[in-house]
């Protein structure tokens, strides 16, 4: 199959493509390059079946050749990211979905929207199951993010019912792995790069919110079950193990080895207080469960923020 990755030079993108070309099939990336980098792809350039393309989806087009499947993926992800772009985000939520499922209409090609448990914004329900609602701010400085979302997956339902496009939906819980940007503001890669710099852990708040980090080997198995199947309702897929943002303070501290101190900073403006998944759905219609465990992710990551030039990049951050 010819598979077209928007937001492939991402971190979870740039995952995707290689997933993809590692189950025998051709990729073509989008991106803008606007939070990603070339170099999460560079080691796929020229090898078969891999093609890149520099482009921004807001903007529409049309590719040559077969597409089988659209796995949108383009949109800034981190805090710090859709702060800095609110105007780009809400574009890509909205006019860069449409391209994407416009595209798949022209091809016959299914479309899969990457959503977020953001659309459930501060949740009053947890864990969170897909049928829930949602708790969030539509005027907050979250909400070019979470509308953004909600926008796309309302786009993703309409063209399914109105034009007969076949569309998933896969809501992604926070995911952490290797490719994260050192400066990208996200907890996970803030924390490491400050344990490298031997500087205090900046939590927020304090550090009694929760969240629930899916290392990304398993996020990309989990939205490619979902991309071969006929699931068409959104899913969920996250690691449900749960844990305080000061406890994973202290164990990035314990896997970086770092003596840093950690010190708190006040929590932004809505930032959710629990947020955890409730993974029924995809256990039960994708047969998908995650299997990596937080040490092990954490392990992983820290590695490979570890090798020398990310440390430098780290360093700088
Ligand atoms: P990322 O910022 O690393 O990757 C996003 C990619 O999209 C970047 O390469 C960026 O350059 C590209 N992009 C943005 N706007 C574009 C545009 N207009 N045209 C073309 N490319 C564009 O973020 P990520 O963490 O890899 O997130 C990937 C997707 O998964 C996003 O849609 C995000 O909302 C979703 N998601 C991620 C998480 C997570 O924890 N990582 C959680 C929930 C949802
Ligand atoms: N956070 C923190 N310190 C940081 C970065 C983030 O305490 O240096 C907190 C943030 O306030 C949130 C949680 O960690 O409660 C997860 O933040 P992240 O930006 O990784 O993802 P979010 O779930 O907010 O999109």
């Amino acid at each position: 199959m010819r598979i077209l990755i928007t937001g492939g030079g991402g971190f979870v993108g740039s995952h995707l493509c290689e997933y993809v070309l590692g189950q025998g099939h051709e990729v073509v990336c989008m991106d803008n390059l606007s939070t990603g980098r070339l170099e999460n792809v560079a080691h796929l350039e020229g090898r078969q079946g891999f093609a890149f393309l520099h482009h921004d989806v807001t903007i529409p087009y049309h590719l040559d050749g077969r597409i089988d499947h659209v796995l949108n993926m383009a949109s800034p992800a981190s805090p710090k990211d859709y702060a800095r772009l609110p105007l780009e985000t809400l574009m890509v939520g909205s006019a860069g979905a449409r391209n994407g499922l416009e595209l798949a209409r022209e091809h016959g090609a299914s479309f899969l929207q990457a959503s977020t448990s953001e659309v459930y914004g501060d949740p009053t329900v947890s864990p969170q199951p897909e049928a829930y609602w949602g708790n969030v701010n539509p005027v907050g400085p979250r909400s070019m993010y979470d509308e953004a979302k909600r926008f796309a997956e309302a786009l993703t339902m309409a063209y399914n019912r109105s034009q007969g496009v076949k569309t998933h939906i896969v809501r992604i819980f926070n995911t952490y792995g290797p490719r994260m940007r050192p400066d990208d503001g996200r907890a996970i890669p803030n924390f490491i790069s400050q344990a490298f710099r031997n500087e205090p852990l900046t939590v927020y708040g304090d550090g009694s919110q929760t969240r629930s980090f899916c290392y990304v080997s398993d996020l990309v198995e989990g939205v490619y079950a979902l991309m071969l199947s006929d699931v068409m309702e959104p899913v969920n897929v996250g690691n449900p193990l749960e844990l305080s943002i000061l406890d994973l303070a202290r164990h990035v501290l314990r896997w970086t080895g770092s003596e840093s101190a950690i010190i708190h900073e006040p929590l932004p403006v809505d930032d959710p207080k629990i947020r955890q998944p409730d993974i029924k759905r995809a256990k039960k219609l994708l047969g998908w469960t995650p299997t990596v465990g937080l040490e092990e992710g954490l392990e992983r990551t820290v590695a490979w923020f570890r090798e020398p030039r990310r440390q430098m990049a780290a360093r700088a951050a």
